[in-house]
């Protein structure tokens, strides 16, 4: 069977690292899965994504916990916080369910929901999942407390950023922790043991150093931290982020390097089942994996820990699949399945 996936389009920009395992692996791992969904996509997407890719700066993506422009700065004057979800009294009260053509449709993150017990007999019990929803709603109204640089081990960053938001003001803040909730559902379901990081609960963060502690603390069999991008139009599809070897004061990233990037592989593969999304046209060279040093929330993990960018919030296209409920709900089951899928072995 070939595979036509991105890696081969021509108008692709080339990889900029390692591509070698990591294309066999998940070639191996995408080619009985992700065929159909690749194709959906391709009759969807025209091969337009090399231009912007090929003007981002040659380190790695312009995403997660780096600051730039895209991700750290105000995602636009009407994305300033609650209430800009398009519901009409503008809190987001217990209960309001936008109809259809709201921003983010039922994407309420202001009421936190009521948790169920992880099911009793589930094939997760007794595992223990972090899940980090990226940033958090109140960020934008602590400036302050956020860009107060914490100690990642290997250099200081800033504690946490904004995130990004679609160009109508949908953030990233209220996916993260819509697509968040939706996977503590499934994996409770399954008997998984669930903790957040941040539920919409605390006023702003916590910093990422304190993220990477939580799952350390909680002795997690996985971690993933949720985040869609804020990268240029054109630039298309999912990637996750994988944790490179770092050394360097309270960084050590030796021990989880290698299982992370088993639970990156599986969610990776998985995410492709669920939305039919493509893999990132313009990161990771079309495996949807990236390594990246500089994430704080990575380095400073002991646990096996992954980052995934659901999609470009910057991109008219991906923008429309990362408001709509429904299809959160399936990059939920993907991360779900590729959770499950790694805690089974
Ligand atoms: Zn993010």
């Amino acid at each position: 069977m070939s595979y036509v996936g991105p890696e081969f389009d021509p108008s692709q920009p080339p990889p900029r690292r390692g591509l070698g395992r990591p294309l066999t692996v998940m070639v191996a791992a995408l080619v009985p899965t992700c065929l159909a969904g690749w194709l959906v996509y391709q009759s969807t997407s025209g091969p337009d994504g090399g231009e912007a890719a090929r003007s981002l700066p040659s380190s790695p993506s312009a995403s997660a916990e780096r600051t730039t422009p895209s991700e750290a700065g105000p995602p636009s004057p009407s994305a300033s916080g609650e209430g800009k979800d398009g519901d009409k009294d503008g809190k987001g009260d217990k209960g309001d369910k936008k109809g259809g053509g709201g921003k983010g449709d039922d994407n309420d993150s202001s009421t936190k929901p009521s948790v169920p017990d992880p099911a009793p007999d589930g094939p997760l019990k007794g595992k223990v999942v972090v899940v980090d929803p990226g940033h958090n709603p109140g960020n934008f109204q602590h400036a302050t407390e956020i860009n107060r640089k914490v100690d990642i081990g290997t250099n200081h960053k800033e504690c946490d950023t904004t995130g990004t938001s679609t160009n109508d003001g949908y953030t990233e803040a209220k996916f993260t922790l819509d697509v968040a909730r939706k996977l503590r559902t499934l994996l409770l379901q399954q008997g998984a043991t669930v903790k957040f990081t941040q539920d919409g609960d605390r006023p702003w963060g916590p910093c990422v150093d304190e993220r990477a502690r939580i799952g350390n603390e909680a002795r997690a069999d996985a971690v993933v931290s949720i985040h869609a991008d804020g990268s240029g139009a054109g630039n298309r599809g999912y990637h996750v982020i994988l944790p490179a070897k770092v050394k360097g004061g309270a960084a050590d990233t030796s021990a989880i390097v290698a299982p992370s990037k088993e639970l990156g592989e599986r969610i990776a593969g998985a995410f492709v089942s669920a939305t039919g999304s493509a893999p990132s046209n313009y990161v990771g060279g079309g495996t949807g994996l990236d390594t990246r040093s500089d994430l704080g929330g990575l380095n400073l993990s002991t646990v096996p820990k992954v980052f995934i960018e659901c999609g470009n919030m910057r991109d008219a296209k991906d923008a429309a699949l990362l408001k709509s409920g429904e299809w959160r709900q399936k990059a939920a089951q993907g991360i779900s399945n590729g959770i499950g899928g790694f805690l089974r072995g």
